[in-house]
């Protein structure tokens, strides 16, 4: 059930609201702005009933912030209030509330707008989700990922945290679509995927499809060594999926990696790491496939095989 967040000072008031929607939807009140505030800050909330004249801290100075705050920022906000001047009102609509509901009001029309607002509300969601994920593997995909990298490189350089990314491709797989098909190819691609969101499930940690059959991760914290490591082992993974395949050097269908760990400095630049980790992902076919190639800022090199 969709979840709705009372703000009203008034018990009174906010129990008559409460009872209006109470059968649609699962009601949680706050009788001051903070605790509101508070509650509203779990993220759980499709949309907002914000009474604009409380004592103490106002209907407007909640919704500026919970339009500043990056977890309440898209919650739908109905004002309601009593006051009947159009110029509250406007500032309300201005402050980027999505409606206005002016007291006494009449059940039915606060049901039918509150309807209408979740219903946007969970539209607007799942179009955000579906311009953000990767349909065939349910991985971020390249767009979600253009900008992710940007912040968590930004991040990284910030806290003096290090950073791996990291490039997989699967090995001779034009070969795979000869043999068995492009149906059956998307579903490797699927099930690599999911090794790989399997072993970077960390909030830190980043995996996305890059295209094709290339997919790159995005790792912060941990130095070089630990990051190989745990590349090998999900390399390891997708080879253990034991899914059949052609190829001169194994059984299995398998991944190629490539990556690069560093601390990155006000200054570097993304794209020149990327770019190395390409370079380590490009060695690592070269040498033969289904193995890892890693380094560090210093160019150090860690070769599996
Ligand atoms: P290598 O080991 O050097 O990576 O060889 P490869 O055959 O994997 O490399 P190449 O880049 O030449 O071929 C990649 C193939 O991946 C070509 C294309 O048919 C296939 N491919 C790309 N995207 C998809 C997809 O979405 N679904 C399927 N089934 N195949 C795809
Ligand atoms: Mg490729
Ligand atoms: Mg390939």
């Amino acid at each position: 059930m969709e979840k709705i967040l009372i703000i009203d000072d008034s018990i009174v008031q906010a129990d008559v609201l409460r009872s209006i929607i109470k059968e649609d939807y699962e009601v949680s009140t706050a009788h001051t702005a903070e605790e509101g505030l508070q509650i509203a800050k779990t993220g759980q909330y499709s949309l907002i009933l914000l009474d604009v004249i409380m004592s103490g801290t106002d209907g407007f100075t909640v919704l500026k912030e919970l339009q500043e705050d990056a977890v309440t920022q898209r919650t739908p906000v109905i004002l309601i209030t009593s006051l009947t001047d159009v110029e509250h009102e406007v500032q309300g609509l201005i402050m980027g509330a999505v409606d206005y509901i002016t007291k006494p009001f009449n059940p039915l029309v606060v049901k039918a707008r509150v309807n209408t607002h979740v219903k946007l509300y969970r539209y607007r969601a799942l179009i955000e989700k579906e311009a953000m994920v990767d349909e065939l593997t349910n991985l971020a995909n390249r767009r979600h990922y253009d900008k992710q990298c940007i912040q968590k490189w930004n991040d990284a350089i910030r806290l003096k945290i290090p950073f791996s990314v990291c490039m997989f491709d699967i090995d001779r797989f034009k070969v795979y679509n000869d043999t068995y098909g492009h149906p059956a190819g998307d579903k490797v691609i699927a099930a690599v995927a999911g090794v790989l969101s399997a072993y970077l499930r960390r909030t830190t940690d980043f995996v996305a499809r890059y295209g094709g059959e290339e997919f790159v991760a995005i790792i912060q914290g941990g130095d070089a060594q630990t990051s190989f490591e745990h590349l090998k082992t999900i390399r390891q993974a997708v080879e253990d999926l034991h899914i059949v395949h052609s190829p001169p050097e194994s059984p299995w269908v398998t991944i190629s990696v490539g990556g690069i760990t560093v601390l990155p400095k006000n200054g570097d630049v993304y794209q020149t790491y990327l770019k190395i980790a390409d370079t380590m992902l490009y060695d690592a076919k070269r040498y033969g496939r289904n193995r890892v190639i890693w380094c560090n800022d210093s160019m150090e090199q860690w070769r599996e095989k």
